[in-house]
Order: structure tokens, then sequence, then C-alpha cells
């Protein structure tokens, strides 16, 4: 089976009127304000994913600054979901500083979602170190068994629109603070899996998992090697970021990567589906 774990898709609304959703939003302007990122639908994804031959999706939603925005983005994923049969798996997005927050959180949880994100904390205004957000994640996570799938990028190397949005290490202290969490950190976790061997760190690890979402746009296809090597195949993810990236690339590298079959099957879609609890085919 095989499970993309990140995948980004809009409501058809937000693609017709692009324009008005960049002056709208200063996140959303500096993630898709060059006309080559692209914005996808639910349908889109569904016929990339037929392509392809994957199987399941998790469709993410944005990280909008305005909660009527979010509830808006999360309707149309829940509906999306709902609608195709198991395929496509919500992870929705709150406005965690919004008073409303709490009741959107249940109403995505009663309505299907199996997680939140993508999850970008500075594009929001909040930060994850001592904060009343950071509370409102964790406490969703577990009265609702969501996992928390949070944007990760790299604090060296070459910039990219999005880069910014969560340092290392307020990701990292999220997790250390939040030991019950289940956490997805995207794009192997910025690099996270290297300070796994640090005991102590590979202890704060327990429970989060790593995505490969843009890997041919961020690294060499050894990482795949060697996150394996530090965190083990059963904590990573096959995640795609369709459709910046598409899923047909994604999953040509994940064929190519240097690791052995097993690894490969764990990656594709196993841990996915035991973390999602997934039906089996
Ligand atoms: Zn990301």
């Amino acid at each position: 089976m095989i499970v993309d774990t990140h995948a980004h898709v809009f409501p058809p609304e937000v693609r017709d009127r692009r324009d008005d959703y960049l002056r709208l939003a200063a996140a959303f302007r500096e993630l898709y304000s060059s006309p080559n990122a692209r914005i996808a639908t639910a349908d889109e994804l569904l016929a990339s994913m037929d392509a392809a031959g994957v199987d399941r999706a998790v469709a993410c939603g944005f990280a909008w600054g305005d909660a009527g925005l979010c509830r808006q983005h999360n309707d149309y994923l829940l509906e999306a979901a709902a609608r195709s049969g198991g395929r496509v798996i919500a992870f929705c997005t709150v406005q965690p500083s919004d008073e409303g927050a709490r009741d959107e959180l249940k109403r995505c949880a009663a309505a299907g979602a199996r997680g939140l994100g993508e999850l970008r904390p500075q594009y929001q205004g909040y930060g994850l170190i001592d904060s009343g957000e950071a509370d409102l994640l964790a406490w969703a996570a577990d009265a609702y068994d969501l996992a928390l799938l949070f944007h990760a990028s790299e604090p060296v190397g070459h910039p990219y629109p999005g880069k910014a949005g969560l340092p290392l290490e307020q990701l990292y202290r999220f997790i250390a603070d939040f030991p019950g969490a289940t956490v997805i950190a995207a794009h192997w976790g910025g690099g996270l899996p290297f300070f796994a061997l640090m005991p102590e760190v590979r202890e704060a690890l327990a429970r989060t998992y790593f995505d490969t979402a843009a890997t041919g746009l961020l690294y060499r296809l050894e990482v795949y090697a060697r996150a394996v090597e530090l965190v083990g195949a059963e904590r990573i993810l096959f995640g795609s970021d369709f459709p910046l990236v598409s899923q047909e690339r994604a999953l040509q590298e994940l064929r190519e990567a240097p690791i052995d079959d097993e690894a490969r099957r764990l990656i594709a879609g196993e841990n996915a589906r035991r973390l999602l609890r997934l039906p089996d085919g």
C-alpha cells in the first residue's frame, strides 16, 4: 500500500480567485505569488493518485492567519475526504489563537480529520515555546487522536519560499514538552534526525515521525539511507509535497533510494497505515 502523507489541496474557489487571496493573506502570498507555484484541488489530487499508483493521501490545509479561512478550507478537505471512499485523509488547520479554535478542532475531529497540518506557527503569529497555542495543539492531539504535521526546514542551505516558518529549536521544544503528542516533522524534520544520536533527544523523539516531502528539491537521495540509520525506517513516512513535487517523481525517488526493500515497504505506506489506523489494502 502506498500512502502519501503530505499533499496540499485547496478549494477551487482559492484557485479561481488566486489574486484576491494573494492580497488577503501574507502567508499565502509568500508561497503562492509565483505563477509556477501550482494550486491543486482534491479532484486533481485524486487524478494524480490514479496516475502514480498512490492508494491514499493526506490532504493538508493551509496556515491561514484568519480563522474563517481555515474553517472554509477545512470544510472542503472534510467533504473531499468523505466522498473519496477513504482515499483522501483530511488534515485540517485551525488558527490556535482564535477563541473558536477549540470548537473548530472538535468539529474537524468529529467530521473525520485524522491530523492537523501543515502547521506553520510563525505564519499564524504564535510560537511553540510556553504558549497557549502549543498547549491547545497538544491537547487536541491527545483528545482527538490527531497527528500534528509541522512544517520543518533546514537552518542552513539555500533559501526558498516558505523556508522560514518554524525554527528547529521551537519544533524540538514542542516535541520535548509534549511527549504524548504524535508529531510528523515534515521534510526530514529539517535535519532533526541527526540529533537523535544524542540519547535524550532520541528519547524525546519516541512519537515523532519524519516525512520525505520535497526530498528531490532539498537532498541527495542518500538522505533515505542516512535517516534510516539515524531514526529507523519505521519512523519515516513517504510524502510528496504534491503539487509542488509530483507524486510520480516522489515515488520514483523512493524506488531509487539506497535502502532495502523492507525499509522501502515501511516508508511507502506501512508506517502510515499503522499510524493513521487505515484499513488494509
Ligand atoms: Zn512544508
